[in-house]
C-alpha cells in the first residue's frame, strides 16, 4: 500500500476547485502531502471497477484504499450539487469519514446564519469553515487543521494503552497543558467521550478514531469557548488591557509570551493558557491602587496601558468574552451559566443585548 499522505478535496465547481487548490498549495510543502481532487483520485483508480458510479461503497473504498496514498484528511464543499457525473453529498462523505476515522473539514457559505446553531451543537464530528472568508485565510486554516490532526495522531501514537488514563489526560499531554488546567479541561467534556470505554480505547480502532475525536473536541470546544485557552480578544479582556494595545504593543505581548499555547491548531490563531497568564500575573508585586496586571506592566517598564472596554456598557473594564459576537464584555452586561456552554469555559458568556435578541429563537 502506498505510504504517501493525501488530502482529498471534494469540490464540484472547476473554478472554485482551482482557487482552493492553489490557495492550499501555498501553505503545503509538497513533499509532506499531496492535495488531490476526488475525481482525479477516482479516475486514477481502477475505473472499470467503479463504472457504475459513485455509491457509498465506492467512495468509501477509494478513501480507504487507493493506488496513490493514505487519505489523512478530507475537505469538502457543503454543496456538491454541480457534480456532473455523480450524485454524492456532504453528509454521505461525512459518514464515510467518521466510519474510516478520517478528519473532515466542511466549508460553507451559510456559516454566518448557522453559527449559533453550530456553536450550540459543538460536539459535531467535523470542522466547519466559513467559505465567505478570504480564500487565503480559508486555505491557511485547512492546512493548519491538517497539521493539527497530524500532530495529535503522532503524539497519540507515543502513548501506550497501559499508560492511558482517560481522554482528558491524554489530550492534556498532547497539548502540553499546565497540570492545573486538567481539571478545568474535564469540565468541557459533557459526555463527549462517554462512548469510549477503556476497552474501545485499547482496541485497534483507537489508533485511527480516537485522535480524530480528540481533535474535534479540541477545535470545536476547547478553542471555541474561552476558559482554559483564551484567544487574543478574550486574553485582552481577561487582563483588562485594550485589545488594540494588546495586539500591537510588542512589549506588552512579550510579558505574556510564556503563556502562549503551542499545541495542535495553534497556527490558526494565537491562544494563551489562562492558568499560565494567572501564574505570570501572580509574580507581580502588590501595588497600592493598582491591579496585579497593572503592577506587572509597571514592573516591566510599561505605563498607562488603556483598559479593555465592555462593548455592551461602553465602559472601562471587561473580563469576559461574548461567544456570539466575539467581543469583550463585563459580567454585569452579559449572561453566563448557559446549559450548552461547557462549564469549564469560565470566560465565555453572551452579551445581554444579544441574549435578549436571540433567546426566544434558540430557547435560551
Ligand atoms: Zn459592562
Amino acid at each position: 500500500m502506498a505510504s504517501q499522505s493525501l488530502i482529498v478535496l471534494f469540490e464540484d465547481t472547476p473554478k472554485n476547485l482551482q482557487r482552493i487548490r492553489n490557495g492550499i498549495l501555498k501553505f503545503l510543502s509538497t513533499s509532506d502531502v499531496i492535495l488531490i481532487d476526488f475525481l482525479e483520485l477516482f479516475n486514477s483508480d481502477n475505473q472499470t471497477k467503479y463504472k457504475t458510479g459513485l455509491s457509498f461503497d465506492v467512495v468509501e473504498g477509494i478513501l480507504e484504499n487507493n493506488a496513490i496514498g493514505i487519505v489523512e484528511m478530507v475537505i469538502v464543499d457543503v454543496d456538491l450539487s454541480q457534480y456532473k457525473e455523480f450524485s454524492i453529498n456532504e453528509p454521505v462523505i461525512s459518514n464515510i469519514c467518521d466510519k474510516l476515522g478520517i478528519p473532515i473539514c466542511v466549508y460553507s457559505t451559510q456559516v454566518d446564519e448557522s453559527e449559533i446553531e453550530r456553536i450550540k451543537n459543538w460536539s459535531e464530528k467535523s470542522i466547519i469553515l466559513n467559505r465567505n472568508q478570504d480564500i487565503t485565510v480559508l486555505s491557511k486554516h485547512c492546512v493548519a487543521i491538517y497539521r493539527g490532526f497530524k500532530k495529535i495522531r503522532e503524539e497519540f501514537g507515543k502513548f501506550t494503552a497501559k499508560k492511558f488514563q482517560g481522554p482528558i489526560e491524554l489530550l492534556a499531554k498532547v497539548m502540553d497543558a499546565p497540570n492545573s488546567a486538567e481539571a478545568q479541561m474535564a469540565l468541557y467534556e459533557t459526555g463527549y467521550f462517554s462512548v469510549f470505554s477503556k476497552s474501545v480505547v485499547e482496541s485497534e480502532a483507537r489508533n485511527r478514531t480516537f485522535p480524530i475525536l480528540l481533535g474535534y473536541w479540541l477545535f470545536n470546544s476547547l478553542l471555541r469557548f474561552p476558559g482554559v485557552l483564551l484567544n487574543d480578544i478574550a486574553t485582552a479582556s481577561y487582563l483588562n488591557i485594550d485589545l488594540e494595545e494588546f495586539r500591537r504593543n510588542k512589549k506588552v505581548r512579550e510579558i505574556f509570551d510564556d503563556a502562549m499555547y503551542d499545541g495542535p491548531f495553534s497556527d490558526i490563531t494565537s491562544f494563551w493558557w489562562k492558568d499560565r497568564l494567572d501564574e505570570r500575573i501572580a509574580t507581580a508585586e502588590v501595588e497600592k491602587n493598582m491591579s496585579d496586571v497593572q503592577a506587572l506592566l509597571k514592573s516591566e517598564g510599561i505605563r498607562q496601558v488603556p483598559p479593555a472596554r465592555c462593548i455592551e456598557g461602553e465602559h472601562d473594564g471587561a473580563g469576559f468574552y461574548c461567544i456570539i459576537t466575539k467581543e469583550a464584555v463585563c459580567e454585569k452586561h452579559s449572561v453566563g451559566n448557559i446549559s450548552w456552554i461547557p462549564a469549564g469555559a469560565v470566560i465565555s458568556r453572551i452579551k445581554k443585548s444579544k441574549w435578549d435578541e436571540l433567546g426566544p429563537w434558540f430557547g435560551f
